[in-house]
């Protein structure tokens, strides 16, 4: 059993753990200073790929296609490139015992790593059906989608069933951009979801109307306001039927669940200050532990211009508190100080040929704008968000990349609004104008 040491671990493989790396690199960092400890095979990668061009029956996208950080427009960092920058890779390798007070961490191996600065980077895991006890969850061929193995499996699946019958469980945007990697993988495709319309917690219910329609125009199946309560097997342990909570039942050759996730923390449970579900951190990603920081999905954080403590599962926070992390960690050891995060909230998703932004806040009323005609070849829509007179959200379909920039500067700006059909009106030239 080995013990290593490092001035600075980055606990993680991920979006997060990419783009500190790169950060650390861009300030310098002297050889085997900076390890980046990671369960994951490979080197930290651009997440979002895995549930779009990840699963393209032609031209697929592989690694090292998409390692971070070539999702901002930045430097590949491939395997070797962490070499060439005096940063130790350490894959495959799981933590399984933190000890912040002792500032060690354990690997499954048994391995010991000792830091000085350590970065919380370990994301988030699924929720799996069998935490649920669902009857049948553990057949073959129920997938999830988390990790670069998990799409292999889905990848796997789909070669072995080509043109068969698929369940998607969930209808988030992970429900949403499987439904339609199947459908285009000519899957029998039909979606299965409690609440009355898809991806409830961004969607207003115009918004999810037009996907709804527009996915049932592509031949994807919907089925709302019911879930899957169990699961029957062929003799080789296979599923091939879903049934549904409303009596139901759905042949199956596949099933993938987007039923949603939850922060890995269990690591530092009982050693650090949590709030939200996550590990609570300052405007510079801090945590209640000197020298430990938190970032990406694991990571609560003051959001500064809504005077509120929240978590981001976006893979654009990811990105950012990485960046703001190491660059507050640098600045410390010179005795300066960074700017306090300011962040604008940023999500975005793909499915089929549709393509959407959303930034700020989808709270109070909201009003939809363009033309949101499933039929129509470039449907291009949006939707603004109004809590006390003033703009606070926006959301587009199909928008330029001028009219996205506009989308981010009306939340950030928070515009005040003469009424909701004057917004409805004016459409995108309202936040083009500000
Ligand atoms: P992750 O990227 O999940 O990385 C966590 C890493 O920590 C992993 O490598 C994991 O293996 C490792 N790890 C965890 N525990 C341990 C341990 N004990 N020991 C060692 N290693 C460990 N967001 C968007 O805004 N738009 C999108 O279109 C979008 N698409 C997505 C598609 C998919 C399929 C998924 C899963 C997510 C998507 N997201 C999207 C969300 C986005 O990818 C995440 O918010 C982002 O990856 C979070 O970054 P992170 O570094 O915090 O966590």
């Amino acid at each position: 059993m080995a013990e290593k040491s490092f001035k600075y671990i980055i606990l993680g493989g991920g979006v997060s753990a990419g783009y500190a790396a790169k950060e650390f690199a861009n300030q310098g960092v002297k050889p085997g200073e900076l390890a980046v400890i990671s369960k994951e095979a490979v080197a930290p990668y651009e997440r979002p790929a895995l549930s779009k061009g990840y699963l393209f029956p032609e031209g697929a996208a592989r690694l090292p296609g998409f390692h971070c950080c070539v999702g901002s427009g930045g430097e590949k960092l491939l395997p070797e490139s962490y070499k060439q920058k005096g940063i130790e890779l350490i894959l495959s390798t799981e933590i399984v015992k933190a000890d912040l007070a002792a500032k060690t961490l354990v690997s499954a191996a048994g391995d010991v790593f000792k830091y000085e600065t350590l970065i919380i980077a370990t994301g988030s895991t699924v929720l799996r059906l069998t935490d649920f006890g669902v009857k049948g969850a553990d057949s073959t061929n129920i997938l999830y989608l988390r990790e670069i193995d998990d799409a292999d499996k889905v990848v796997e699946a789909i070669k072995a069933k080509k043109g068969g019958k698929a369940v998607v469980v969930g209808g988030g945007y992970i429900g949403l951009e499987l439904s339609s990697a199947l459908r285009i993988n000519d899957f029998d495709v039909t979606m299965v979801f409690p609440e009355p319309w898809c991806m409830p917690r961004l969607f207003t219910a115009d918004i999810a109307a037009f996907y709804e329609t527009y996915y049932t125009n592509k031949g994807v199946k919907i089925i709302k306001g019911t879930v899957a309560s169990g699961f029957t097997a062929h003799p080789n342990g296979e599923v091939n039927e879903v049934q549904l909570k409303d009596g139901r039942s759905l042949e199956a050759d596949i099933v993938i669940v987007g039923v949603g996730a939850k922060p890995l923390t269990s690591l530092f449970k009982g050693q650090v200050e949590e709030d939200k579900g996550g590990i609570k951190t300052d405007a510079f990603f801090k945590t209640s532990v000197p020298d430990v920081y938190a970032v990406g999905d694991v990571a609560t954080f003051p959001l500064k211009m809504y005077g509120d403590m929240r978590r981001v599962e976006h893979v654009d926070h990811s990105r950012k508190s990485a960046e703001q992390a190491v660059k507050a960690i640098k600045a410390a050891e010179g005795g300066g100080t960074v700017e306090e995060y300011d962040y604008l909230p940023f999500f975005y998703s793909r499915s089929f040929d549709l393509s959407w932004q959303f930034y700020g806040d989808n709270v109070g009323d909201s009003v939809l704008f363009g033309d949101s005609n499933p039929s129509n070849p470039k449907p291009r829509f949006g939707a603004y968000w109004i809590q006390d007179g003033k703009v606070v959200g926006a959301f587009m379909e199909g928008g330029c990349g001028d009219e996205n920039k506009a989308l981010a500067k009306v939340a950030k700006a928070r515009p005040v609004a003469e009424s909701l059909d004057e917004l409805a009106k004016q459409g995108i030239s309202f936040a083009a104008k500000i």
